[in-house]
């Protein structure tokens, strides 16, 4: 049987890296053994769904290279959903209610002072028709509810071992509104079945979910519906840095932000696909290389920590791994082609693609010297070797060493000030050929140059 997973996005916002870290794990655990991964815009909420949020799902996925095998829209689907609806109804499992919200927490805090859980008393399933039909008649809509079982739901989890629910605990689930809105519930096992998704693969918040999923998969492949139900994996959620939970700090934590403070695609994605797992938290050579070494065994059950410090470390691991040839393009667009020589030597102090703007301007000039002592910025003109090859630097600064006493500290940063104009920068045994003769004479003079 071929693995196919599915990654079901809301498009009513920009994907996050919480998102982004469950397709990922969805993509890896697939990629990894041949499998397929589905891209399902979960879009039954027509009122909060919207196109735009559902390309930048699409540009984001496409951008960290999560490239998907299908694509389907909810919202296309209806009348499946309808059907199982139907289906569901026909077997007793699927039932109408007419409570309002009111009626609803004025019995749950009934339950609450008795000491009783705060469960729905499912008043619904003995209404008489004609007591439905009096609701009706007052222009009341009904809801529909799913009646669990009441029972241990257990599974085996790919990422927590055993795994058990007592639907006896739960309030019987929703899953029609009485505006005809199908919840997520009942599409998202609907969609699984007939897509023949051999696992769901989410975040730790839908464990009770899935005790009532497992559920209503039952129930309609009872009713002789086609399909299998589906493994399931939940994932520890995120933390920050601090240990606390992400998720109400997820909507500033957009994949498109990132992208546009900088931030390489496989950093991200070489993140997210590690935390939480006992691999290295290294940047991976590739997407693919991330899957191949992906494995729900890795994962720990402890929460996965982002942190942005990691984030950076990534991110400049990617870059000083990016060839010229790769590296060219995206010079060409920033105006800062200045050839191989120039790319190999500042790379390696790199954090962010774009900082090679003001490296570029430390070759280009004009820069403003800085020179604290004119003296030594005279002796380090006259010493200036007459052509500046790979070993020009260190020919220069030994005999400027030679001459002025200086060293270390005291010597190099000098050349540094009056070179770039800054006191961190690029390797100046590299960056001074490239510079050339004619600008380190006018800087080490004070011009600008
Ligand atoms: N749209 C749902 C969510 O984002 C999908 C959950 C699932 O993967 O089943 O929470």
């Amino acid at each position: 049987m071929t693995v196919k997973v599915r990654f079901a996005p809301s498009p009513t916002g920009r994907l996050h890296v919480g998102n982004v870290r469950t397709a990922l794990v969805n993509w890896m655990f697939a990629k990894g053994q041949g499998g397929q991964f589905v891209l399902r815009i979960d879009d039954t909420d027509l009122a909060r769904s919207t196109r735009e949020f559902e390309q930048g799902i699409e540009d984001d996925l496409t951008w960290l290279g999560l490239v998907w095998d299908e694509r389907h829209n909810q919202s296309k689907r209806f009348d499946r959903y309808d059907a199982a609806a139907e289906a569901l109804k026909a077997t007793g499992r699927l039932y109408a209610c007419y409570d309002t919200s009111e009626e609803l927490d004025r019995r749950r805090k009934v339950q609450l002072s008795r000491g009783l859980p705060p469960i729905y008393d499912r008043a619904g399933l003995s209404l008489t028709d004609q007591q439905k039909a009096a609701f009706e008649a007052e222009g009341r809509k009904p809801h529909w509810r799913f009646k669990l079982d009441g029972r241990r739901v257990a599974w085996e989890d790919l990422s927590r071992g055993h795994a058990e629910v007592d639907t006896a605990s739960m309030s019987d689930p929703v899953l029609i509104r009485e505006d005809g809105l199908f919840l997520y519930t009942l599409p998202s096992v609907v969609d699984d079945l007939d897509m023949a998704i051999t696992y769901v693969i989410r975040g730790e918040d839908h464990v009770t979910n899935t005790g009532a999923q497992i559920e209503i998969f039952e129930a309609l492949i009872a009713t002789g519906w086609a399909g299998v139900l589906p493994g399931f994996a939940h994932m520890p959620l995120l933390v920050g840095a601090d240990g606390q939970a992400l998720s109400k700090r997820l909507g500033s934590l957009s994949i498109a932000d990132m992208r546009d403070q900088g931030y390489e695609a496989i950093a991200i994605t070489s993140h997210l696909g590690r935390i939480g797992t006992s691999d290295p938290l290294e940047f991976a050579t590739s997407i693919e290389a991330l899957g191949q070494g992906f494995a729900f065994s890795k994962m720990g059950r402890s929460p996965a920590r982002y942190d942005t410090a990691d984030l950076d470390r990534l991110n400049a691991q990617a870059l000083h791994a990016l060839s010229y040839a790769e590296a060219q393009p995206r010079l060409q667009t920033l105006g800062c082609d200045l050839g191989e020589a120039f790319w190999n030597a500042v790379k390696p102090n790199l954090g962010k693609f774009a900082e090679v703007e003001q490296m570029a301007a430390i070759v280009r000039g004009p820069v403003a010297p800085v020179i604290e002592d004119v003296a030594f910025a005279e002796a380090a003109l006259r010493l200036l070797p007459e052509t500046l090859d790979d070993q020009a630097w260190s020919v220069w600064t030994q005999a400027v060493k030679a001459e002025t006493g200086a060293k270390g500290k005291a010597l190099f940063m000098p050349l540094r000030l009056a070179l770039t104009g800054q006191a961190h920068g690029p390797d100046m045994a590299a960056i001074t050929p490239l510079i050339g003769r004619e600008a380190i004479q006018k800087r080490l003079r004070g011009e600008a140059g």
